[in-house]
């Protein structure tokens, strides 16, 4: 098998949005169609060498928890979109930016149904992986169907609303993690959302989120009752620094790293100390939502 298209030892530190320094012994980009085959012939060579595969579109939700991944990262690359102004169809390949997409709907094409999603990171990809959600906007609202490549029997297949099994934050393709998804349709003909709302989601990006290298709100939810933030805060985390790394003084379940190239493992103190004060105070289990990945 000749594998020469496999970059070998790449510094992905800039594929995380926390930036902790991070090499990866081998590493491939998606750039074209056909390469979407040559996933089956890189996942042949990682059984036979006992290698994991991870797949990133933009990172922003990815904690690298390591200085040198032993296995394979595949990043994709494939950036397309098209709009038909009659049938109202949107049709887009994973990588594209879900918020440069609302943005260029609403200004060319006269389309406001995703407004809220204007600012929103980052791939469309992840916005169906995770059913990303705005004010009460969720993109399983419009969802018509994937086109993914299922890594266990390795064909090509078409998903639609009922097979994908959306749920808040979830969707079978982060639940099972078997599917390499390659393109997603949505249909904008009408408004479906959780509840409206007239908020300015413009100006709380700019204005109300921090800044800083972070994966966005970091933890889930533990109760209904009870946000991560709030828990944070009441822990007195809130702010609290370690080295370079806190959680934000503007929203407490963000948590920063405010130096670039800085070491993973003062993250992950952060993420312990929540944990236990939390589970301490409230009895609860913080879990987090950005996906921590470990070497092993
Ligand atoms: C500042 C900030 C604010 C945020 N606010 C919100 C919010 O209001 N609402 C909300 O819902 N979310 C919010 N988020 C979360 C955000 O939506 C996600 O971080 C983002 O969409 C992840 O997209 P990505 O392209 O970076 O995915 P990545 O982090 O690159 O990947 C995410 C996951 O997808 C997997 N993956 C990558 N490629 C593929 C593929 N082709 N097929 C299948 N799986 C694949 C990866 O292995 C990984 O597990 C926020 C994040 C930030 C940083």
């Amino acid at each position: 098998m000749n594998l020469n298209y496999l970059k070998k030892d790449v510094d992905i530190t800039e594929l995380s949005n926390f930036k902790t320094k991070a090499f990866t012994k081998l590493y491939f980009e998606i750039r074209s169609r056909q390469d979407i085959d040559k996933i089956y012939e890189i996942a042949l060579y990682a059984k036979k060498e006992k290698l994991k595969i991870l797949f990133i579109w933009w990172g922003t939700n990815l904690l690298f928890a390591f200085d040198i991944y032993d296995w394979i990262v595949i990043k994709n690359c494939l950036q397309w979109w098209t709009y038909d102004k009659n049938t109202k169809i949107l049709e887009s390949q994973t990588s594209e930016k879900i918020s440069d997409i609302a943005k260029k709907l609403e200004y060319d094409y006269g389309q406001d149904l995703w407004h809220r999603f204007i600012g929103l990171p980052w791939s469309i990809g992840w916005a169906v992986f995770g059913n990303a959600w705005c004010f009460g906007l969720e993109t399983e609202g419009n969802f018509k169907e994937a086109e993914v490549l299922d890594m266990y029997t390795w064909k090509i297949e078409v998903m639609d609303k009922e097979k994908v099994k959306f749920s808040y934050r979830n969707s079978i393709f982060k639940e099972t993690n078997k599917y390499f998804i390659i393109n997603v349709k949505f249909d904008l003909n009408e408004k479906n959302e959780k509840y409206s709302s007239d908020v300015d989601n413009i100006d709380f990006r700019e204005n109300k989120q921090p800044k800083w290298n972070s994966g966005g709100s970091f933890f889930k939810n533990p109760a209904k009752e009870l946000s991560a933030g709030k828990a944070i805060e009441d822990v007195w985390l809130k702010w609290y620094r370690h080295n370079d790394t806190f959680f934000s003084e503007k929203h407490a379940n963000f948590l920063i790293n405010s130096k670039e190239n800085w070491n993973w493992q003062d993250l992950i103190y952060l993420i312990d100390l929540a944990k236990t004060k939390v589970k301490h105070k409230f009895g609860v289990e913080l879990e987090s939502e950005v996906r921590i990945i470990y070497n092993t």
